[in-house]
């Protein structure tokens, strides 16, 4: 066997290779371990993985190959954030004392900023601009070991300006080299021409934008924000429907701010995620378990809004719930890094390290529909993973804030050499 890279002799990969997906219960703590072991990789792509002593007898280098000691790290697969609002334009930072002063998040955006502000920032970018500030976000999480993200739309509000943003994310995703699953999130906000005639909004998202996004293959998603002050539970239910019909995935911003059933909805409506749910209770739990409907937590999310709740990580886990994790990356938490999220995931949420790992790469992957590409490293699949200067994967949660030390997509390293000598 021939390899143009060999990735030599890591203490310890977590593999995520066997068993059915998504994970749940137990089978979330089984991360595919192998220890002292090597990864060899050929146009791109896994050929080998494996104790490092067969893999020496067995692949030749390819001439202008490399072997690279990977002694004393640790290998996972790249992460997968199944949750962002990456494209957008501006930054909200000079809300911060408002939002320390207490004011919350409906409060600040009935005041004309929060969301709103960004709306208007996105409405008024370029095309040139919103790919600009965009990739230099995805490029960040890139170097944090994303290696696939879901985007979705949802700062323009209007017709023909979700549609601009939905065809903007092929373009962000050639321009920085890993996949991204297009979500319509025109539900996100009632626009704030149409603040008295919410129902219309609804009625055009159903007659008019949903049908286009599908018939152009424009989104794999849709997705609706469903808490008071939003969308009801009854326009949700409409707007999913109608995108299913369509066929359309369909996700769900559900019990963040309030108990709404969300998740009992999202469930019934066979949604592929229910996100947020820091207000979920058991019944809606024991729903999304029944479904196979990833919950899909935003640790960062609950801390950067000061909320009294912990996402109920555990109790999730333990109702045999698909659980996965995003970033949830917007100008209200701006957070790049999936290695940081896992251990948010563990001190907020409650999750074991390795249930962070799973959480963050397999079932991600799941989440988002990218199942079959990504999420594990195994033979035949696309060699992205992250590395670590650790000597055993659980340290990568239980180490706040801990970095890749190298990254590689598609089995090219994509930090350079300095960061790491
Ligand atoms: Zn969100």
């Amino acid at each position: 066997m021939r390899a143009s890279r060999i990735l030599d002799g890591f203490s310890q990969i977590a593999t995520l290779a066997e068993g059915l997906l998504p994970r749940v219960g137990p089978a979330m703590r089984e991360l595919g371990l192998l220890e002292e072991a090597s990864v060899a990789i050929d146009q791109g792509r896994v050929v080998a993985i494996g104790p490092q002593r067969r893999l020496r007898r067995e692949v030749r280098l390819r001439s202008g190959g490399r072997t690279e000691s990977m002694e004393g790290r640790c290998a996972v697969p790249g992460f997968v954030d199944a949750h962002t609002h990456a494209l957008f334009a501006g930054d909200r930072h000079g809300e911060l004392p408002l939002k320390l002063s207490g004011a919350s998040y409906r409060e600040i955006t009935e005041q004309g900023g929060g969301l709103l502000s960004t709306v208007r920032a996105t409405r008024d970018a370029t095309d040139v601009q919103l790919l600009r500030e965009s990739a230099g976000r995805l490029r960040r999480m890139l170097a944090n070991g994303t290696v696939a993200a879901e985007v979705k739309s949802g700062y323009a509000l209007t017709h023909k300006g979700e549609l601009r943003l939905l065809r903007l994310i092929p373009r962000l995703s050639r321009a920085i080299g890993f996949p991204l699953v297009p979500t319509y999130l025109g539900a996100h906000a009632i626009p704030p021409e149409q603040t008295d005639t919410p129902e219309r909004y609804v009625e055009e998202m159903i007659v008019r934008t949903l049908p286009e996004v599908a018939r152009k293959r424009l989104a794999q998603f849709c997705d609706a924000f469903l808490e008071p002050g939003f969308f009801t539970r009854e326009q949700c239910e409409r707007l999913l429907e109608a995108a299913r019909s369509l066929g359309l995935g369909t996700k769900l911003h559900a019990d963040e701010f309030e108990e709404s059933g969300g998740a009992s909805l999202a469930a019934q409506l066979g949604s592929r995620s229910a996100d947020h749910l820091l207000a979920s209770t058991s019944r809606g739990w024991s729903d999304l378990a029944r479904a196979k409907t990833a919950a899909v937590l935003l640790p960062a999310t609950a801390l950067v809004s000061f909320s009294s709740r912990r996402p109920p990580g555990r109790e999730l886990v333990d109702a045999n719930v698909p659980v996965a994790l995003g970033t949830d990356c917007s100008p209200n938490s701006w957070v790049e890094s999936m290695p940081l999220v896992t251990s948010l995931a563990v001190y907020l949420a409650r999750l074991t390290p390795a249930e962070a790992i799973c959480a963050a790469t397999s079932n991600a992957a799941y989440a988002i529909g990218l199942e079959a590409t990504a999420g594990q490293i195994s033979v035949g699949r696309e060699a992205d993973l992250a590395v670590f200067d650790v000597s055993a994967v659980e340290e990568i949660p239980y180490r706040f804030g801990v970095n890749p030390v190298q990254v590689y997509r598609r089995g090219a390293p994509v930090l350079s050499t300095t960061l790491r000598e």
